[in-house]
């Protein structure tokens, strides 16, 4: 996903490994299947209520332990045993060091947007990489999490994608993504002053819905009121998607009234196609019918996300278009974000122009469309998703893989452009 957002902010259904049906050359191949071997140690966050006893009376602690282990880390955010003194003196080392194993360590802190953005980059037990960002806002603070270690989605415009997919997070990995960022907020590292999160968007690294049975139990923990969880409001937390339709389904029957986010960024088959190579398998209109149908099961508005990008997908017709498929599913169920594409380091895909992000805006409130543009925090540090990892993995590698994968698209739009309808492409790329 594009972790731009100010607001809000991307499966196991076991998936076979998918290819994009409309290939134009070597486009990319994504899979679900995580490379790496080997698990990250079980935390308390692993656990429902349920495990948590049982696994606790299975190491030789009484079930009731559970309990306030789990207010200290849900409740308090707390991981220091000498800080837990309701319990034993005795047990406590032990005791945290079995159920609260350290997931993440600090890599790095990058501050920007005058100390309101703090981007943390951590490394997990087999040294895979994960990116969490903390944005402050006029009242509320977002905290974008990531939900694998890279990307399987391929999406060509996008840093993480470009690497490919390490491995699935853990639900405790990511669920201490944001006990993190409440410590930090908490704490004061943000620019104002100490403050409470109170949105999580999971646009970080990865697409959710491809890690579904993780992020559907960190949901659970994220949402649920302690001991069981950290209390935050569902209708707080966004959970954003390239286009897994059939889990949007999932997510939509699991009763939790979390806000959908659809990363479109194409209204059109023929530009979704090479842009979101999911798109292969799940076209638009089965992508905005599902999108339909949780707004229709959960009564959340859907936030359509939309990232600019400099003559590929910014058109005057496109936004027309993008506000008659809406419109012909209804009105009052969806809201659209676009978002300036923060480019990845030495790509040629860039941001829109403001001017034309100006026209596709109007555009779609001309249609009654309710429409605002996210603002692009981060924007000096590497803000789109996965580039803060990008870049201390190997920016120059993904950089050319972001340019071929430019090639790819236009190539592939090359048809349009014949036609008139996206001639300024290959004039500017
Ligand atoms: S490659 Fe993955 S992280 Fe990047 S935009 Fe696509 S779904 Fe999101």
């Amino acid at each position: 996903m594009i972790s731009q957002s100010s607001s809000v902010p991307s499966v196991p259904l076991p998936q076979p490994q998918v290819m994009p049906a409309v290939e134009s050359g070597p486009m990319p191949i994504f899979t679900m299947k995580p490379a790496s071997k080997g698990k990250p140690p079980t935390h308390l966050a692993d656990l429902d209520q349920a495990g948590r006893k049982k696994a606790m009376q299975e190491a030789g602690f009484p079930a009731f332990r559970a309990d306030q282990l789990s207010r200290h880390y849900f409740e308090r955010h707390e991981v220091d045993p000498e800080a837990m003194s309701d319990l034993p003196a005795k047990v406590r080392e032990d005791m945290v060091a079995k159920f609260l194993p350290p997931l993440l360590t600090k890599v790095r802190d990058l501050k920007a947007d005058k100390g309101q953005t703090i981007k943390s980059l951590r490394r997990m037990f087999d040294g895979a990489m994960v990116e969490t960002v903390l944005m402050r806002y006029p009242g509320r603070a977002t905290l974008c999490i990531s939900s694998q270690a890279g990307c399987g989605m391929a999406c060509p415009f996008c840093a993480t994608g470009q690497g490919g997919l390490t491995r699935n997070l853990s639900c405790g990995e990511i669920v201490e993504q944001v006990r993190l960022g409440m410590v930090a907020a908490e704490s004061g590292d943000l620019a104002g002053g100490p403050t409470r999160v109170t949105n999580i968007v999971f646009m970080g690294m990865g697409e959710p819905l491809a890690n579904w049975r993780q992020v559907q139990a960190a949901l659970h923990r994220i949402i649920e009121p302690a001991p069981a969880g950290l209390g935050l409001s569902a209708r707080n937390v966004t959970v954003s998607t390239v286009g897994m339709v059939p889990l949007i389904d999932k997510l939509a029957d699991e009763g939790l009234p979390v806000t959908l986010a659809v990363s479109l960024h194409a209204p059109d088959d023929e530009l979704r196609d090479p842009l979101i190579p999911l798109n292969a398998r799940f076209k638009v209109g089965q992508l905005l019918d599902s999108a339909r149908r949780y707004f229709v099961k959960t009564g959340r508005r859907v936030s359509i996300e939309y990232a600019l990008i400099k003559d590929m997908n910014d058109h005057q017709w496109r936004a027309q278009l993008l506000a008659d498929e809406l419109n012909s599913r209804g009105r009052g169920w969806v809201h659209v974000n676009p978002i300036p594409l923060n480019p990845t380091p030495g790509s040629i895909w860039t941001a829109s122009l403001p001017h034309v992000q100006q026209t596709f805006v109007d555009t779609l409130e001309a249609a009654g469309i309710p429409t605002t543009i996210r603002d692009t925090r981060g924007s000096d540090i590497d803000g789109a998703c996965g580039q803060l990892a990008a870049e201390v993995v190997n920016t120059s590698a993904r950089a050319q893989k972001a340019a071929e994968a430019a090639e790819r698209v236009i190539a592939a739009v090359s048809g349009e452009a014949n036609e008139g309808k996206m001639s300024s492409v290959s004039r500017d790329l």
